[in-house]
This record gives C-alpha cells, sequence and structure tokens, in this order.
C-alpha cells in the first residue's frame, strides 16, 4: 500500500485493505470498475475500493430486502439494544474513524471527531426512541368503538450521502431505520468510499455478534447515475433519504415520485446570518467565522451570506478580515490548522469560477480567495466578497469558504434579502434586542427549516429535526418526531359492540 505507516495503521483497524470490495448484504461483493481512492490532505493513494455492477446491486438489494421480513418482527426495544451496540462500537474507535473522515474528505480533525460523536448521540436518541414509537388513540364518534392508530416498518431505506458528512448521514438515518424495523442500503458518495466501508464492518460486527443478519445494514458503492438510478427507480426501495446537491435532488424526485416511493430530501442550502446593530460583536464575528471557514465552506449550512446593519458595517467587515488573515491552513490532522483542504480539485476549481463570476457580476473580492502551493494541491485561502444584495451568483450554493457581505437598513429589509434566495436550510440572527429576535423566528420572519438566535448557521444539534424548505428538498431527519418518515402509519377502527355501524350515522337498512 502506498500509505505511511501511521496511516497505514488507521486504515487497517478499521478493517480497511489494499483492496476492498464495495459492495455488502451479509457478505463482501463486488467486480466493477477499481476506483483509486487518494486523500485530498496530501494527494496520498488510500486504498482501492471496486465498485458493484448492477447484477451485484440487484444481489444486494435483494438480500437487504429478504433481511426486512425477520427484522420487522423483532421487539423494537430490542433492535435498540442492537443500535445501542453500534453506538459503543463507535465509542470504541471514534478516533480512528475520525482520522479516516479527516483522511479521505479533509476536514480538521476536531470536527472528524464532532462527526462521529453525532453518530454516538444519534445511537442514543434512537435507544430511547426504541420505547416511544408512540402511536395515539382518538375518541370514536360511534359507540363501543376504539379509534386508534399504530406506526409499522417501512421495508428498506435507501441512504444516499454526500461527501461532506461522509458517516454521520448515514447515522442520522441508519439509527432511526434500524429501530423503525426497516434495513438499509447505503450508497455513499464516490469521493469517500473508505469511511463507509469501515462502517459497514463496524455495523456488520455488531449484527453477528447478535445473531441476526447482516445485510440488515447493506452497502452498495457506484456511481450514482447507475447505481443511484437503481435505488431510485426500484419499488422494493420503500424510502429514498437523499442528501446532495439541489440538481440531484430534483433528478432524484422526479424517479422517486413517477412510482410513488416515499423520500426525504436533504439538499443545498445558501445560509445567511443577520448582523444587527444591537449585537454583541465578538459574538456575531466567531459565530460567522466559524460558520463560513468551518469544513472548509463544505457544510449544508456553511455561512454564505452575511446581512450587517449599514451603521457598524465597517467596523464588522475590517474585524472578520483580520480574523481571515489569520486563518491556519493546513493538514487537517494538525491540530493547530483551523482548515483543511478543499475535497478535491474539482471544488477548488468550483471555487475560483465563483469567485471570478461574483467579480463580473460587480461584487468586490475583499480578502482571500487564492489557492496555496501545497502537497494534493486541494488548499485555498477563505473568501470574503462584498455585494450589495442577492446577485445570480449569490443566490447559487457555491460548496466552498466563499462568503458574501452586504450592508442593510431596516429589518424588514434584512429578512428580504435573507430569504430572497431559492434555498430556505439554515439562517440566524445576531442581536440582543428581543423583538428583533421575535420578529425574525415569526412567521414574517426567516423562511428556513433552521432559525438561529445568537448563534451561528451551521452546528446543528442531532435532538431537533434536520432539514430545510423551498429548494433544500422540505426533509427532516435526525431528532424530535422525524422517525415517522421512517414508518408506516396505520389507523384501526375497533368494534365492540356488538353491531354494524357505519361512520357519519349513515343508515344501511338490509
Ligand atoms: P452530489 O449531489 O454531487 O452527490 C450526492 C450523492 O448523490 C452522492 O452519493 C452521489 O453519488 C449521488 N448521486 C449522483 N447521481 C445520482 C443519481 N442519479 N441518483 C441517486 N444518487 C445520485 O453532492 P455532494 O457534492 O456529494 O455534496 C454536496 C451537496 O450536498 C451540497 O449541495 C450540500 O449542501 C448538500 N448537502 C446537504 C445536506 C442537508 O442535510 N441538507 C447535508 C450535506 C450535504
Amino acid at each position: 500500500m502506498a500509505t505511511t505507516k501511521k496511516t497505514a495503521s488507521i486504515l487497517s483497524g478499521l478493517g480497511i485493505e489494499e483492496r476492498n470490495l464495495g459492495g455488502f448484504a451479509g457478505e463482501w461483493i463486488g467486480s466493477g470498475k477499481a476506483q483509486a481512492v487518494v486523500s485530498p490532505v496530501d494527494g496520498e493513494l488510500l486504498a482501492t475500493v471496486v465498485n458493484v455492477t448492477k447484477d451485484e446491486f440487484e444481489t444486494i438489494l435483494g438480500r437487504c430486502h429478504g433481511a426486512f421480513a425477520a427484522w420487522r418482527q423483532v421487539p423494537a426495544p430490542k433492535r435498540g439494544e442492537v443500535v445501542k451496540a453500534i453506538g459503543d462500537e463507535l465509542r470504541a474507535n471514534k478516533d480512528a474513524l475520525a482520522r479516516l473522515v479527516s483522511l479521505e474528505m479533509g476536514k480538521t480533525l476536531r470536527e472528524g471527531l464532532g462527526e462521529v460523536q453525532e453518530m454516538i448521540d444519534i445511537c442514543d436518541f434512537a435507544v430511547g426512541l426504541s420505547r416511544q414509537l408512540y402511536g395515539l388513540t382518538m375518541p370514536s364518534e360511534r359507540r363501543r368503538h376504539r379509534l386508534q392508530e399504530q406506526w409499522h416498518p417501512l421495508g428498506v431505506v435507501g441512504v444516499i450521502t454526500a461527501f461532506n458528512f461522509p458517516v454521520a448521514v448515514w447515522s442520522w438515518n441508519a439509527a432511526l431505520a434500524l429501530v423503525c424495523g426497516d434495513t438499509v442500503l447505503w450508497k455513499p458518495s464516490s469521493k469517500t468510499p473508505l469511511t463507509a466501508v469501515a462502517v459497514t464492518h463496524l455495523a456488520q460486527r455488531v449484527l453477528e455478534r447478535h445473531g441476526f443478519d447482516p445485510a440488515i445494514c447493506s452497502l452498495a458503492i457506484g456511481k450514482g447515475s447507475d447505481i443511484g438510478d437503481l435505488i431510485n427507480t426500484d419499488p422494493r426501495v420503500a424510502l429514498v433519504s437523499y442528501t446532495g446537491s439541489v440538481p440531484g435532488g430534483r433528478h432524484v424526485g422526479k424517479l422517486v415520485i413517477e412510482r410513488f416511493g416515499r423520500m426525504i430530501l436533504e439538499l443545498g442550502g445558501n445560509n445567511a446570518v443577520i448582523v444587527s446593530d444591537k449585537a454583541d460583536l465578538d459574538i456575531a464575528l466567531k459565530a460567522v467565522y466559524f460558520g463560513a471557514i468551518g469544513t472548509s465552506g463544505q457544510r449544508c449550512t456553511s455561512t454564505r451570506r452575511v446581512i450587517v446593519h449599514e451603521s457598524i458595517y465597517g467596523t464588522f467587515v475590517e474585524r472578520l478580515k483580520a480574523l481571515y488573515a489569520a486563518t491556519t491552513i493546513g493538514d487537517p490532522l494538525d491540530d493547530q490548522h483551523l482548515m483543511g483542504p478543499l475535497v478535491d480539485a474539482s471544488a477548488v476549481a468550483t471555487m475560483l469560477q465563483a469567485i471570478e463570476t461574483a467579480n463580473g457580476q460587480g461584487a468586490r473580492v475583499i480578502c482571500g480567495g487564492e489557492t496555496l502551493d501545497q502537497p494534493g494541491g486541494c488548499y485555498v485561502t477563505p473568501c470574503l466578497v462584498e455585494t450589495t444584495g442577492n446577485l445570480p451568483i449569490v443566490q447559487e450554493e457555491t460548496f466552498a469558504p466563499v462568503v458574501y457581505v452586504m450592508p442593510y437598513r431596516t429589518l424588514e429589509e434584512a429578512i428580504a434579502l435573507q430569504n430572497g434566495v431559492p434555498q430556505g436550510l439554515s439562517s440566524a440572527i445576531i442581536t440582543n434586542d428581543f423583538v428583533e429576535s421575535e420578529i425574525f423566528l415569526s412567521a414574517e420572519g426567516s423562511d428556513c427549516g433552521i432559525a438561529n438566535v445568537n448563534t451561528g448557521t451551521s452546528g446543528a444539534e442531532i435532538g431537533g429535526a434536520f432539514g430545510g424548505e423551498k429548494e433544500t428538498g422540505g426533509g427532516r431527519e435526525s431528532g424530535s418526531d422525524a422517525w415517522k418518515a421512517y414508518m408506516r402509519r396505520q389507523t384501526n377502527a375497533l368494534n365492540f359492540s356488538g353491531r354494524i355501524e357505519l361512520a357519519q350515522g349513515i343508515e344501511l337498512e338490509l
């Protein structure tokens, strides 16, 4: 293997070999195209992954679907015990998995550790949930009748994930799906297949130890346009949970709705922070800065726009610029660096193109936006761009550390700017004014799925339902009652009156 000793020990500890099969459904399979996985950290070859063929996908889906028949009959709290054990395995492997996340996609180790912690947290949440899959009983309008609802397992959940949270997004879906009695078929991003192989090994160990069919957590690595489309179109996949770009979601959405499948769409954001003249500026600066440079601007909730009151605009921009200038950029596994590389060379090219387009549309670069000469070729400096509103380029999500700063005069104008883009994921206001924050959170305020006060746009906790409106797709995952999307609701009327009586008082003479 062309890896250093240190990298090799991380990989082997997680069951990653020089050559890995990209399919799993009780056994490891794969005979398609072999793909080299290169680290954006320094261009090092980490390992190869063999994609699955369409025939192999058929086998994988068949087994995952077959495993559902038995898994749905396991009592939910027992399913919870399995998820608890997955959480414990993650605890035991937290450091190694976090390092692999950093090596494969380039986020800093502290963020990699945070991502694995998020997996542990959602497992804990799901264990509790396994005893709380409540249905309601409602008063019946008929004498000696009972009206109730039950929640039943749904089937195979196809989990299609983006590169930027290569393992956490699987866990948000899988932990809930498993306690709900569903089986899971994961298609990870082709940019991050190794973390998916590692997590599947871990789930396999747990399922086998507990005497369950390991095909309950299946894996199919391959191109979105072939393996992804097989998931989109196969009626055996009861729910498609898709995390990715807006154009991708539009494609998936059409195919899934065509067969009346269910879906959760978690698509792109274009997240803004409003910095009021009544803000604590230290809080505002930190909230914006971390939201902008965290994961090198490659979070769906990354701060992309900052809408600053005109009276503090100059001061705020100067202070932010100073923070940008002091950003430490380099090897994400080295704790002194706040920013690692972008995921690959195409992400760098997209960033540079967006800056050029912004310039052409009348925006002005305040600082950053340069490439750095470092191994791997994926390091950039974070970029601040001044604009006077939502220019066409500002309305797009550029998945890189580019932030557009713009002034506002009234709160109404700021909220209109904040809402004036097609996406609706995350938003924030920094203010110490109670009325301002209440207006921002009210029906006339932010139109996003996430709206925060005095904290930034990124860094969601698993306890709340996560997702966004408009082009972000409307899906919700993770906490609150997001579990309901992973089950089918059944309404029951039970008659113990000894006679037949129709609802709405309809009489039938026989
Ligand atoms: P992407 O759209 O390029 O890919 C996402 C996934 O879709 C990958 O697994 C890819 O292989 C797959 N795919 C491609 N074609 C497909 C097809 N025809 N059918 C099914 N799947 C197909 O996205 P990316 O670059 O990996 O991730 C970045 C994007 O994801 C950004 O837009 C970001 O905002 C978004 N994202 C959203 C959330 C959220 O929760 N809202 C979270 C993370 C990332």
